[in-house]
């Protein structure tokens, strides 16, 4: 069994983008500016937009966070995201999700400039993910397809189940996996909450893309021997033995799934580093696009 660490991955792919940067600064060149909005003070979409502000910094990008209060109206947030669809300086940007129930998501989705849109959740962007043209892809999906080319995870002609079919993870990973290049080229089976026989399915994966959000759902009775399993769930615990007060788990029982697999993404230190690179990528190449 092999660990697949999306640390090691993201620190890679981190520090050839700060290569880049240096080399843009070098000729003179735009440097890539991410801006994130933040919509109230839910404490975990806080630190999810901490971590890629930080990330920016270390890379090199200018960042600038947006707050803004959580009774703000839908028009007022929109007014928000056209000024950013405006500015010149910002190469790209992100609204941390989920956001306050008044506020209707899809709508604010679509108001983002598909040029900018670096979460790659626009509809234009999914449009041109599904036609294999060049596009911004969803950050987690792609972390995903990443984490298994560093690996060199033959995928071609495998069988790939996920579990889960959000627009943001599920639905994209199960098109990117049976797209005609590598990594893809799976026979694909996506299921979700009226699936029948779940554990008959996914003991069929030889790769088992796990993204349900309910903790340790996968047991290794539903894995068959030799699979490769990404784990793309995280939960917060209680635990008083942190600091925090919390530690992090997945949709993966770990301890007993891990010894049955050939390969397998541990939370933390998997899915969500891998969520953050690709955001970074997805800037820079945001940068070349207006170029
Ligand atoms: P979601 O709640 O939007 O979707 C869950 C999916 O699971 C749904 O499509 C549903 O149909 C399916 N489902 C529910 N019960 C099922 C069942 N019994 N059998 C089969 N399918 C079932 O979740 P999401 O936004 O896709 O996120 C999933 C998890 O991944 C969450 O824990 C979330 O926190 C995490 N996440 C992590 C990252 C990261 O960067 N690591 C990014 C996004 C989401």
């Amino acid at each position: 069994m092999k660990i697949i660490s999306g640390i090691e991955v993201s620190d890679k792919i981190k520090s050839d983008i700060a290569l880049e940067v240096e080399a843009i600064k070098l000729r003179g060149g735009k440097v890539p500016h991410l801006a994130a909005v933040l919509v109230g003070n839910d404490g975990a979409s806080q630190t999810y937009v901490n971590a890629k502000v930080k990330a920016c910094e270390k890379v090199g990008f200018g960042s600038t966070l947006v707050e803004l209060p959580a009774t703000i109206s839908e028009t007022d947030l929109l007014n928000e995201i056209e000024k950013l669809n405006n500015n010149k300086e910002i190469d790209g940007f992100i609204v941390q999700l989920p956001l306050p129930k008044h506020i209707n998501e899809q709508k604010v989705t679509e108001a983002i400039s598909p040029l900018k849109d670096v979460d790659g959740f626009h509809p234009v962007s999914l449009g041109k993910m599904v036609l294999n043209l060049p596009s911004f892809l969803p950050a987690t999906p792609y972390g995903i397809v990443e984490m298994l080319r560093h690996y060199n995870i033959s995928t071609e002609g495998k069988h790939c189940v996920v579990i889960g079919r959000s627009n943001i993870v599920g639905s994209p990973m199960s098109i990117l996996m049976a797209r005609n290049t590598y990594p893809g080229n799976c026979t694909v089976t996506l299921t979700h909450s009226k699936t029948q026989n779940l554990a008959e399915i996914t003991k069929q994966a030889d790769i088992l893309i796990v993204a349900i959000g309910k903790p340790e759902f996968l047991t290794a009775n539903m894995v068959k021997e030799g699979a490769t399993v990404i784990d793309v769930g995280i939960h917060r615990i209680e635990d008083a033995t942190k600091k925090s007060g919390f530690r992090l788990i997945g949709d993966v029982k770990f301890d007993e799934v891990a010894p049955k697999c050939a390969f397998i993404s541990p939370v933390p230190g998997g899915v969500g580093p891998m969520t953050i690179a690709s955001l970074l990528k997805n800037t820079l190449l945001a940068v070349r696009r207006d170029a």
